[in-house]
């Protein structure tokens, strides 16, 4: 009897139970919201439950949430925090002033423009580096002898998809640890532990929560009992970023059905950016999934199970063009964020400006979950009045 293992469940049947069994109390089986911030002592002056003193510290759905997500990258441990930005500054804090890191280029714009200002603030050396050329990242890398080096696969809004393990492998030579964010990909479509990252980080706002409606970041790590993990551990713990329990039990509800819409996601993003590749008032499509991407082959090697939902339109005219085109959306929305349920367009260059190099005739997809008709549909009545 001694020898029962508990048989390796896959990462849809994982999600699909919350990564929890029935509350043996209740037999309820979805996990109860606990709102209490402070928890009673009894006479003795003892926690009444030792692993409930106050909610900042800890919280079970929070805890549920880390162990499913831990099991699905293949960590040592993970953290929830409040936010991705949150999940991001922790790992930044683990260099000291004085410090250096490497960060590439051309990666989500929130986080390049909170790094120069920390950078700045805080006496670090902020170097930024494209990553498509591995060679060239590695040099980069082994020159400037940062303590942090931060890539973003595949990353917004140039789908880049920089290859895990090499860089990982320069930066163990000269002691650096890789954080990567995967926010995009999920640890459905890739798990950068197992490649050698030290770190791996997500923005839970995006696909994970999956329904625009919580702000979460999760960073899980590959060996515990690193220096870099007891700091961001810490933090967590006592730096305040903590996700509410409603956000929390929303965050789970959302990871439930990850695996469907993941599916989903990437299964329209391959239709559409085929046929907007083809579309003649379109210049070029940035999808990982098409065969004419930079990194289609690092994208075939490196994800599994599908290309993502994200991709970059480029229309044909420039910029005022391309704000008609989004303009003229009429299912397809516009704003900010990823990774929901539903269609969204965004225009990166009204937001970053000049300062990033994205083009103005730029549009990013984030595709969701509709009928891929529909989807198609919307996008080439908005493209018609485009003259070729
Ligand atoms: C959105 C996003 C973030 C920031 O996450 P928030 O939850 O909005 O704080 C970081 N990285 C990537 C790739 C993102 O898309």
């Amino acid at each position: 009897m001694s020898e029962t293992s508990k048989p390796t469940l896959h990462p849809a049947s994982l999600l699909a139970h919350g990564g929890g069994g029935v509350d043996p109390a209740t037999g309820a089986v979805v996990p109860p919201i606990q709102p209490a911030t402070t928890f009673a002592r009894d006479a003795n002056y003892r926690l009444i439950s030792d692993s409930h003193l106050y909610g900042r510290d800890d919280n079970d759905l929070v805890r549920q949430i880390e162990n499913l997500i831990a099991e699905l990258e293949g960590a040592a441990d993970t953290r929830l925090f409040a936010s991705g930005m949150a999940a991001i500054a922790a790992t930044v804090r683990t260099v000291k002033p004085g410090g250096t890191i490497l960060v590439q280029s051309g990666i989500y714009w929130g986080t390049t423009s909170w790094l120069r200002k920390h950078c700045d603030h805080a006496g670090i050396a902020l170097i930024e580096a494209d990553a498509a050329d591995t060679a060239r990242f590695c040099e980069t890398l082994v020159e400037s002898g940062p303590s942090l080096v931060i890539i973003e696969t595949p990353s917004n809004p140039w789908l880049t998809v920089a290859d895990i393990a090499p860089i990982a492998e320069a930066a163990q030579a000269v002691g650096a640890i890789v954080a990567v964010d995967a926010t995009a990909a999920t640890p459905l479509l890739m798990r950068p532990l197992s490649l050698g990252a030290d770190l791996v980080i997500h923005s839970a706002t995006k696909a994970l929560n999956g329904h625009s409606d919580v702000l979460a970041g999760l960073v899980s790590c590959r060996d515990a009992d690193s220096d870099a993990w007891s700091f961001i551990r810490t933090e967590r713990h006592d730096a305040g970023a903590i996700i509410s329990s409603f956000d929390a039990y929303l965050l789970l509800r959302g990871l439930r059905t990850l695996a469907l819409r993941m599916e989903r996601m990437c299964a329209n993003a391959q239709v559409l950016a085929e046929a907007l590749a083809a579309h003649p008032a379109v210049e070029g499509v940035l999808y990982p999934g098409l065969a004419d991407h930079p990194s289609h082959a690092q994208a075939k090697a490196q994800l599994h199970g599908g290309y993502g939902y994200l991709m970059s339109v480029l229309i044909k005219g420039g910029g005022a063009n391309a704000l008609a085109v989004a303009g003229r959306l009429a299912l397809i929305k516009r704003a900010t964020s990823l990774g929901g349920v539903e269609s969204l367009v965004e225009h990166r260059h009204t937001i970053e400006g000049d300062a990033t190099g994205v083009p103005e005739n730029m549009l990013r997809l984030s595709v969701g979950i509709e009928n891929a008709d529909d989807l198609l549909a919307d996008l080439t009545a908005a493209l018609a009045p485009i003259r070729r």
